[in-house]
């Protein structure tokens, strides 16, 4: 394996490596920062969260900066604040040994500190996109300059509707030498922004695409749909260590989470967009330094986490969309460490198991989920493990507790752990001592039958996926009809719809759907961009 040095990165940057204890380049490091170097290529990296990829673009684009001009040389884009000002931290690791300036500017905090950082110069700057456009039309930055622009989690920012400003964001980029764009997974409207905006990009993929990360271990536990709760309990009682991510659909279902938990004795804290910008750093600030351990979260709000350790991702509701399963799932097993991702599912959710499947190519493994006794019995065994190492303080006297210990004579060691154990564990314990079974065994539990969900497109006909569903205030007919107005096509060429709560499947005939595809990919409704594709490429079945 190649070395740091043997990628061609200059001696400061060695030695910061050497100081982050960054022994040897990862894969996408490895194929992507000798080719950055130059500093011409245009460049696509397909690599998950956690392959280290901060790094690849981060120390060519630290090593092509010329500190002796004082304006924006770089520009890094990306989807949340969090993930900003991670990239940002990341940067001053490794430019340590530089008189390099960086600095991140998002949203949700004051715009007049950005701005005056801006104005004493910077070189490269991190950005998420709604903050960068305010500083450009402010004339508080400028862009004219730049040499090399990042796109990270590029697919992430697409699906938050970015789109169009990431355009406008490239087209004040005139003198751009190379763009580098990453990507976790690469969805029509990604490629899209290479197409338009690239000439000959080398593309690098890390892993099979849409594969999800090695190191993590995926479950799934079935359960009707209100036990969801108590199945949860269990596999945090049974995983008391677990530094995790609760993932729900809804930011009510994080903040009900977490207060829940919260009355039935756990440390846990919701992260969601309904906090104010103080409140969720305040919780990334705790969650960070561990003083909680849960955090019960929406996917935009975790959006670009990127806290070492986390041991579990658990989905507690599992996504419509399966690439935000790899989003979810990617936050644990990062930079080499083992991770696990429980999804609690209910009976009628197999079906959505399948298509992560397909898109992962990882097989997700049944668990059954612990009955209230095996849990009593874990939680018993670990209190006792911490009993035994718990080293007596030496300065107390035996003789202190010589006297209460004539208490214990008449008590057999069973008898007196059982005493110790009810008075530690007595509310958890009684909480499970009618724990039924949550597991559903019926044969077949969940398969769709007769689901026109999973049915495939009838003869003459596919299948598309619409990102858009009943909650966007649409029903079949309303939706017919803005279809037909997006695509100018006629009725006739549309078959069955089936309308979900967040997306659509629809069919229309063989021959128009490329056409749906084109016309609709890449159109707002309500500032949202709609994302079209044939229902087999995204799960698999044709
Ligand atoms: P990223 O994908 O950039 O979010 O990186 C994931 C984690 O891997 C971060 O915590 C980095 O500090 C760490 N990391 C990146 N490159 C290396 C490397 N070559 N050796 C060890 N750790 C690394």
């Amino acid at each position: 394996m190649s070395s740091f040095a043997e990628l061609g990165l200059e001696p400061n940057l060695l030695h910061a490596l050497q100081d982050l204890e960054f022994e040897n380049p990862t894969p996408i490091q490895l194929k992507s920062i000798p080719v950055l170097l130059e500093g011409v290529t245009d460049f696509v990296g397909l690599a998950q969260t956690g392959t280290g990829k901060t790094a690849a673009f981060g120390l060519p684009l630290i090593q092509l900066t010329n500190e002796k001009e004082n304006y924006p040389q770089a520009l890094i884009i990306c989807p949340t604040r969090e993930l900003c000002m991670q990239i940002n931290h990341d940067l001053a690791t490794f430019k340590k040994y530089k008189s390099i300036k960086t600095e991140a500017v998002y949203g949700g905090t004051s715009i007049s500190t950005q701005i005056s950082t801006l104005r004493r110069g910077v070189h490269i700057v991190a950005a998420t996109p709604g903050r960068l456009i305010d500083l450009i039309e402010r004339k508080a930055i400028h862009l004219e300059r730049v040499k090399y622009v990042v796109l990270d989690e590029a697919d992430e920012m697409l699906n938050m509707g970015f789109r169009d400003d990431i355009h406008f964001i490239l087209e004040n980029t005139p003198q751009r030498n190379s763009l580098w764009l990453f990507s976790a997974t690469m969805p029509d409207e990604v490629r899209e922004i290479a197409n338009s905006f690239m000439s000959s990009p080398m593309e690098v993929t890390i892993g099979k695409k849409n594969t999800a990360n090695v190191n993590i271990d995926h479950y799934y536990f079935v359960m009707p749909a209100n036990r969801r709760y108590e199945a949860l309990r269990r596999l945090i009682d049974l995983n008391r260590e677990m530094y995790g991510i609760i993932f729900t659909r809804t930011k009510a279902g994080a903040q009900e989470i977490a207060e829940k938990m919260g009355r039935d004795g756990y440390k846990i804290e919701a992260l969601h967009g309904d906090l104010s910008q103080q409140q969720r750093d305040r919780v990334m600030r705790k969650f960070r330094d561990k003083t909680v351990r849960l955090l019960s979260a929406t996917d935009v709000a975790a959006r670009g986490i990127d806290v070492e350790g986390i041991t579990h991702v658990i989905n507690f509701e599992l996504p419509d969309d399966p690439d935000i399963y790899t989003h979810r799932s990617g936050r644990t097993g990062r930079a080499g460490k083992k991770g696990i991702c429980f999804s609690l599912c209910h009976s009628k959710e197999f079906y959505k198991i399948r298509e992560i499947e397909r898109l992962i190519k990882t097989p997700l493994q049944k668990m059954d989920i612990p009955s209230g006794k095996e849990v009593c019995k874990k939680l018993i065994t670990d209190f006792v493990n911490t009993l035994l190492d718990v080293k007596p303080n030496s300065e107390l006297d035996f003789q202190l507790t010589e006297e209460a210990a004539s208490g214990f004579e008449q008590l057999s060691k069973q008898e007196l752990l059982s005493k110790i154990v009810t008075l530690e564990l007595k509310d958890v314990i009684d909480s499970y001592a009618h724990g039924e079974d949550l597991n559903v065994r019926k044969e077949n539990a969940g398969k769709p039958r007769g689901d026109k969900h999973n049915a495939p497109a009838r003869h003459g006909f596919r299948k598309l996926f619409i990102n858009l569903g009943a909650k966007d205030g649409f029903h079949k007919a309303n939706f017919l009809q803005f279809i037909l107005d997006k695509s100018d096509l006629k009725k006739s060429v549309v078959g069955r719809i089936d309308m979900k709560e967040l997306f659509s499947y629809m069919e229309v005939e063989n021959n128009v759907s490329k056409k749906i595809i084109k016309k609709l990919n890449g159109q707002k409704f309500r500032g949202r961009i709609l994302r079209v594709n044939e229902a087999g490429s995204f799960s698999g079945n044709k």
